[in-house]
C-alpha cells in the first residue's frame, strides 16, 4: 500500500508525486486489471489523471471509469483521482456529427469537467489529408474552441502534421491560453513549433516518446522550447494505452503502455535536461496546474 516511505524510495528510484495529463485508461484494454493498475500508479506517485474524449460513444463510459477510480477511492483504496476532458478528435472526423457536437455541449453541462479534449488537425494519413477532410477538422476544432471560452475551460491539443494550421485557428480565435490554460499534447512538432505553442499560452505534453534516443527532432524541440522558456512550458503525460516508453517496450509487438509508466517519462526528461528528478517533479506539478486552472497542493 502506499504510504509516506514507500513513494519516497523503492529500489534505486525514488519516486515522485506525478499529474498524468492525458490517459485513455477509460479503454477497454483496462478493463480486467483497472483498479490494480490505478493502485500500482498511486503506489508509484501518480495523484491526479486525466480521462481524454476522442469518441462521442465513449463519453459515457469516461465517466463511469472516473466513478469507479472514486468509488474505490471511498472505500479506503488508494487510487488516483480522475477527471473529465472530453472532446472530438481529429484524427476520428469522418465518425463525427452535429449530433456529437450536441452531446458534448450536454455532457459539459452535465458533468464537472477539467478540460476539452483532444481537440485539433491531423493530417496524417491520405485520408485526413483531404480537402474535405480539413475543412470538417476545421469546423469542429473551432466549434470546440467555442465551447471552451463558453464554458471557461483549457483545452488539450492534439495536432499532427498541421501544426501552422492550428497555429493559424488559435490565433485568430478568441480562445486564450495564457487565460485559460491549455496543452499541446503528445508535442510531436519541430524547435519552432514548440516555441510558437508556448508563446500563446500552451504546455508542451511530453510522453514516453522521449526515452526513444533516436527520437532527436523531439528531444532537440524540447530542449529548444525550455531553452527559450524556461521548465515552466512543460506537463507529463503517458496518453496510455499507447506511447509506451521503450524500456517497457516487448519485442514488435505493441505493449498495453499504463498509467504507472509516467515516472519513466519523468527520469528520461530529467536526464535530457539534466535536472534533478526531485526538482522537475515538482516544476511539472507546478506546470500541469497553471495549464489546468487548478490549485493542487504539492503532495509531501
Ligand atoms: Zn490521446
Amino acid at each position: 500500500m502506499a504510504n509516506g516511505q514507500n513513494n519516497q524510495r523503492i529500489g534505486h528510484n525514488a519516486y515522485y508525486p506525478l499529474i498524468d495529463t492525458h490517459t485513455h485508461f477509460d479503454d477497454f484494454v483496462f478493463d480486467n486489471d483497472r483498479i490494480d493498475l490505478a493502485t500500482c500508479a498511486y503506489d508509484l506517485g501518480l495523484r491526479h489523471l486525466l480521462l481524454i474524449g476522442y469518441l462521442a460513444k465513449y463519453f459515457d463510459r469516461m465517466r463511469l471509469t472516473k466513478q469507479q477510480l472514486a468509488e474505490q477511492s471511498k472505500n479506503g483504496l488508494s487510487v488516483p483521482k480522475a477527471h473529465l476532458a472530453s472532446g472530438l478528435h481529429p484524427a476520428y472526423i469522418a465518425q463525427h456529427t452535429e449530433a456529437d457536437l450536441e452531446q458534448l455541449q450536454q455532457f459539459l453541462q452535465r458533468h464537472p469537467h477539467l478540460a476539452i479534449g483532444e481537440i485539433g488537425l491531423d493530417t496524417f494519413t491520405a485520408d485526413l489529408k483531404t480537402k474535405e477532410s480539413l475543412a470538417k477538422q476545421t469546423q469542429f476544432f473551432q466549434a470546440q474552441l467555442d465551447m471552451a471560452v463558453e464554458h471557461q475551460l483549457p483545452v488539450l491539443l492534439h495536432i499532427r502534421k498541421a501544426h501552422a494550421e492550428s497555429l493559424a485557428i488559435l490565433k485568430q480565435h478568441k480562445y486564450d491560453a495564457h487565460q485559460l490554460g491549455g496543452i499541446a499534447h503528445s508535442f510531436s512538432g519541430g524547435e519552432q513549433e514548440a516555441k510558437a505553442f508556448v508563446k500563446l499560452g500552451f504546455k508542451l505534453g511530453v510522453t514516453g516518446q522521449v526515452t526513444n534516443p533516436n527520437a532527436k527532432k523531439l528531444r532537440r524541440a524540447i530542449c529548444t522550447a525550455v531553452d527559450a522558456y524556461g521548465l515552466e512550458c512543460l506537463v507529463l503525460e503517458t496518453d496510455c494505452p499507447d506511447m509506451t516508453p521503450v524500456c517497457y517496450q516487448q519485442g514488435q509487438t505493441p505493449t498495453r503502455n499504463v498509467p504507472a509508466n509516467l515516472p519513466a517519462v519523468l527520469d528520461s526528461l530529467s536526464e535530457l535536461l539534466e535536472v534533478e528528478t526531485s526538482k522537475l517533479a515538482k516544476q511539472v506539478w507546478q506546470n500541469s496546474c497553471e495549464a489546468l486552472k487548478v490549485d493542487w497542493a504539492y503532495p509531501v
